[in-house]
């Protein structure tokens, strides 16, 4: 792995992050919604763009592709079975990307659920998993089913525990407030709680966490515990998840 690797979060629109995977000379980026943030950020750091990262179809998460190819024709890697623009390398499961000007591998994941051709980037110990798996919490199911959610947020929590989880959105304050109605005694999801308040109230993102601290305070990660089950009056792991999911979209 490149040891001058850097991962630095562009924010975008309200609430997105951009994330820039980057040396002292060359940048990829993954979900460029808004080109101009990503612009403004290579010019800052003398960076040239090398590569587009795609999760999913999302406007947020593709709509600033267009403008900066016409700064310079880069590879757009991307989800094979959802409509990316310029999308130049189509991929799924099984498949491995090498960012040539990085020297970084990723593996790439299928996890359908907040649509059904998402994918995730896996590799410099780090998981880019688009509105998949949030902080403390994760995506709307839009396109997939409940089944399908639980088994891709299944995968990501298989990854070894020091992974870093970068994730397209700082949802992760409102997503601690939910879980901690569900499992208010819960000792890591109450310093979770302190640690995350006081790096927003400084300006600072949440992320990335890692796959240890999401099995520690993500309740959508803790189905399969009876003390979870029992808030929603289910014995099994998918129920409780539909259910949460459910509670959550009204929250
Ligand atoms: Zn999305």
């Amino acid at each position: 792995m490149n040891p001058r690797l850097h991962i630095s979060p562009i924010p975008a629109f309200q609430d997105n992050y951009i994330w820039a995977i980057h040396d002292d000379r060359h940048a990829a980026v993954v979900d460029p919604g808004d080109a101009v943030a990503v612009l403004d950020f290579l010019q800052q750091h003398q960076l040239t763009l090398t590569a587009i990262l795609i999760t999913h179809h999302h406007h947020d998460h593709v709509g600033g592709i267009a403008a900066l190819l016409a700064h310079g024709a880069v590879p757009v890697y991307g989800p094979a079975l959802e409509p990316i623009p310029h999308l130049s390398h189509p991929l799924r499961e099984g498949q491995h990307i090498h960012l040539e000007a990085l020297d970084a591998d990723f593996q790439i994941l299928d996890l359908p659920g907040h649509t059904l051709g998402h994918i995730a980037y896996y590799g410099i110990n780090s998981a880019f998993c688009g509105d998949t798996l949030f902080g403390c919490g994760c995506g709307r199911l839009f396109e997939g089913t409940a089944a399908q959610m639980l088994n891709s947020l299944s995968k990501l929590a298989r990854l070894p525990a020091a992974t870093a989880v970068y994730c397209a959105h700082e949802y992760t304050l409102s997503n601690i407030t939910f879980a901690l109605t569900l499992e208010p005694d819960n000792l890591a999801l109450q310093q979770r709680h302190t640690r995350d308040s006081d790096l927003r109230a400084h300006q600072q993102p949440t992320l990335p966490s890692t796959i240890a601290i999401e099995l520690a305070s993500n309740p959508f990660l803790r189905c399969h515990l009876p003390k979870l089950q029992h808030v929603f009056n289910t014995d099994n792991t998918l129920a409780t998840f539909t259910a949460m999911r459910l509670l959550k979209d009204n929250f």
